[in-house]
């Protein structure tokens, strides 16, 4: 693969500013860090024009003129956006931006947790209604000792096992393969989830939304959680039956959820699960930052370098 000019696609104007990336890169180029690697990176609009002299686009979204470049790397670490068949078969390489989010979802998830147990997401809500209401005696509790299961166990279970961790919860994982994992008391597979998520205070998804992952977390799965408990979804929407959730929701068989992602983005407005009680809903930001430019940086950077070297780019999914 030869890169002489990478573009940075408008889409990702969505999560950063794109001139950013593309001084980021410029920066890079300029270092001996990509000696002999591409120098040239502009800002394009995911036209056919703007792309007719790019090696390689970063971006957010998919769109049909990337299938003749050489290279395309997501910004985010799901590829769910794009057709990887078609990718294959157009011999297009597709990489990823896994192992950046840890951090981020992590602090996230932990901001749910502890948001949902000392019941902060209430008083913001009564706050904007100029309302000094109190929660009942026995509303607010503490996480320390609670048990949480984080379905996923990659880059992202990573950075939220080790905040779960942190705050004193006991944390399960379930993963394909039942292999110990450092901060996780029991590993369980994915054959085993009703059973992992049984006992859990929080259950976390992580996973990519693959064939094998979509409606993961079905009714069966949400009956199997304690009314207590709460599912927090950071992974993919299609991950869990949207339907089976709010019925579940409603009928309290779980007690509440934070939830990120959706079957639909945006959510749309007459969604029931904008006003079920104990649902926290944020915009797909779990992975926001102001640093986000700079971990896409330097993944993309790094990959240049080993393309400049004749090896494989970071993260190749396809
Ligand atoms: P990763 O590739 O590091 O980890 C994914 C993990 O899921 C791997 O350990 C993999 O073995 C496991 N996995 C795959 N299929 C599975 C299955 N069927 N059952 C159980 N485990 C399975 O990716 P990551 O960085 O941890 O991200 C995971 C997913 O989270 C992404 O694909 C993306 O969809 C989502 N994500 C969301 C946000 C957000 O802003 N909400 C940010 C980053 C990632």
């Amino acid at each position: 693969m030869r890169l002489d000019r990478i573009g940075v696609d408008e889409s990702v104007a969505a999560v950063f500013p794109p001139e950013r990336l593309v001084d980021r890169l410029a920066d890079a180029a300029d270092t001996d860090a990509t000696e002999g690697a591409a120098a040239d990176v502009t800002a394009v609009d995911g036209s056919p024009e703007s792309l007719a002299d790019c090696d390689a686009v970063v971006t957010l979204e998919h769109r049909e003129p990337f299938l003749d470049l050489e290279w395309v790397h997501s910004i985010q670490a799901g590829v769910d956006r794009f057709p990887r068949e078609r990718f294959r078969e157009a011999g297009v390489v597709l990489t990823n931006s896994t192992g950046v989010h840890g951090d981020a979802v992590g602090e996230t998830v932990a901001g749910f947790v502890l948001a949902l147990a000392r019941r902060v997401h209430e008083y913001a809500a009564n706050q904007a209604d100029n309302e000094w209401d109190r929660p009942d005696w026995d509303e607010a509790w503490t996480v320390a000792g609670e048990r949480a299961c984080v379905v996923g166990l990659g880059g992202l279970g990573r950075g939220i096992v080790d905040r779960l961790d942190g705050l004193g919860l006991d944390v399960d994982g379930v993963r394909r393969d039942p292999l110990p994992e450092p901060g996780v008391d029991r590993v369980f597979t994915v054959d085993e989830l009703r059973t992992a998520v049984a006992d859990a205070r929080f259950v976390v998804l992580a996973v990519p939304l693959t064939d094998a992952t979509r409606g993961l977390v079905g009714a069966e799965e949400l009956a199997a959680m304690d009314d207590e408990a709460y599912l927090v979804n950071v992974a993919r929407g299609g991950v869990v039956d949207q339907p089976a959730l709010v019925d579940a929701l409603r009928e309290g068989e779980i007690a509440g959820g934070a939830l990120d992602v959706f079957e639909t983005e945006p959510l749309p407005a007459d969604s029931p699960l904008w006003d079920l009680d104990d649902v926290i809903v944020s915009p797909h930001c779990a992975a926001y930052t102001r640093d986000y430019y700079r971990h896409v940086g330097a993944i993309v950077e790094e990959s240049v370098r080993r393309v400049a070297e004749g090896d494989e780019p970071v993260n190749r999914v396809v």
